[in-house]
């Protein structure tokens, strides 16, 4: 039976890919950092039925220690490396902690890999935002990179120590280049669960409105189910490598705001105000991916469309909070 460490476990991420490695009979191993609310951290892979068959451990990426203790303990086959600060917008509000995190986390990580289990294939969850103010539509794995936030600098950084430890240490370290990719477990801060949780909300009568920023801004939008299968595939490839995965579809927020209106049998015009306040210091535009060299080399595409996607999502939070 392989064994899986992931960082980011209790993330939305890490809880589909918890499930679809234990479904491929993988020993999966989680790594949570120590909180006070540990009881609630872990409802990701409760929700998915899974939280009991993975198995939780304590680990911090800003303690390298915690974490080459783990790799050397459990000696996993396959690292996949999701932990994060992940929130584009939070990153201007702690940009030291965004680095440390984000960025050097995955050297933190990378380092374990190469003292505690040299030969584990490692997965670095890297960024559509590290496009950025984009060089080329659409995005491409050789498409220059322009990070527009703490974020995306940090995700860059990491995605290129990736790099470097595979060319430097010959390590099996690939990178997902990731597009939005969402789901009923998405984080409430993230715009479609902002938007699913409040068109939920207007229906239930809760509310009558939902406020939100930048609703022209352009995204690449896929299921998360789908997008872990991507990081799996790359991991079973003979030779390591960067991967754009998306659905080479975009969309303005508006319309998956639309989407989901319309899923619940409401019309948008009625209910959404934009707030300034929730604008961005330096946005991104527009996110287009070209999943192209995931389907010839992977043969990975993405399934779900967003109209089903935004369905799902209403329908989740209609019975969470009809509950
Ligand atoms: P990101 O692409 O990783 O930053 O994912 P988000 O879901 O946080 O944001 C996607 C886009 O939605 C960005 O261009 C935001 O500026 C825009 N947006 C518009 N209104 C909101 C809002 O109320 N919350 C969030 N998070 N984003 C918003």
């Amino acid at each position: 039976m392989p064994t899986a460490l992931i960082t980011g476990v209790t993330g939305q991420d890490g809880a589909y890919l918890s499930r679809f490695l234990l479904e491929k009979s993988y020993e999966v191993v989680g790594v949570m950092r120590r909180s006070a609310s540990s009881d609630i951290i872990g409802e990701r892979l409760r929700w998915l039925g899974v939280i009991d068959r993975v198995r939780l451990v304590e680990g911090n990426l800003t303690d390298l220690g915690s974490v080459v203790r783990i790799v050397q303990t459990h000696q996993p086959d396959e690292v996949y490396h999701l932990a994060a600060q992940s929130f584009v917008a939070t990153s201007w509000q702690q940009p030291s902690l965004t680095g440390l995190v984000t960025g050097l986390g995955a050297v933190t990580m990378l380092e374990a890999v190469r003292i505690g289990r040299p030969q584990a294939r490692f997965y670095q969850a890297s960024s559509s935002e590290m496009f950025g103010k984009v060089q080329a539509v659409p995005q491409s794995e050789t498409t220059p990179f322009y990070p527009r936030s703490p974020y995306a600098a940090a995700k860059l950084y990491a995605h290129w120590m990736t790099v470097n430890y595979r060319e430097s240490f010959g390590m099996h370290a690939s990178s997902g280049i990731l597009f939005n990719h969402e789901s009923p477990l998405r984080g409430i801060e993230f715009v479609t669960r902002r938007i699913t949780d409040g068109v939920a909300r207007i229906k239930l009568g809760l509310t009558d409105h939902l406020t939100l920023g930048n609703v022209e801004a352009k995204r690449d939008w896929g299921h998360a189910a789908d997008y872990v299968e991507a990081m799996w595939l790359m991991l079973q490839q003979d030779q390591p490598d960067d991967y754009v995965i998306a659905t080479g579809r975009t969309m303005r927020v508006a319309d998956f705001a639309d989407m989901a209106f319309k899923a619940a049998g409401l019309t948008m015009a009625d209910h959404v105000r934009t707030d300034q306040a929730l604008m961005r210091p330096a946005e991104v535009e527009l996110l287009l991916g070209d999943p192209a060299k995931a389907e010839r080399k992977l043969g990975w595409k993405a399934r779900v469309k967003l109209e089903d996607l935004a369905a799902e999502m209403v329908a989740a939070d209609l019975a969470r909070l009809s509950r």
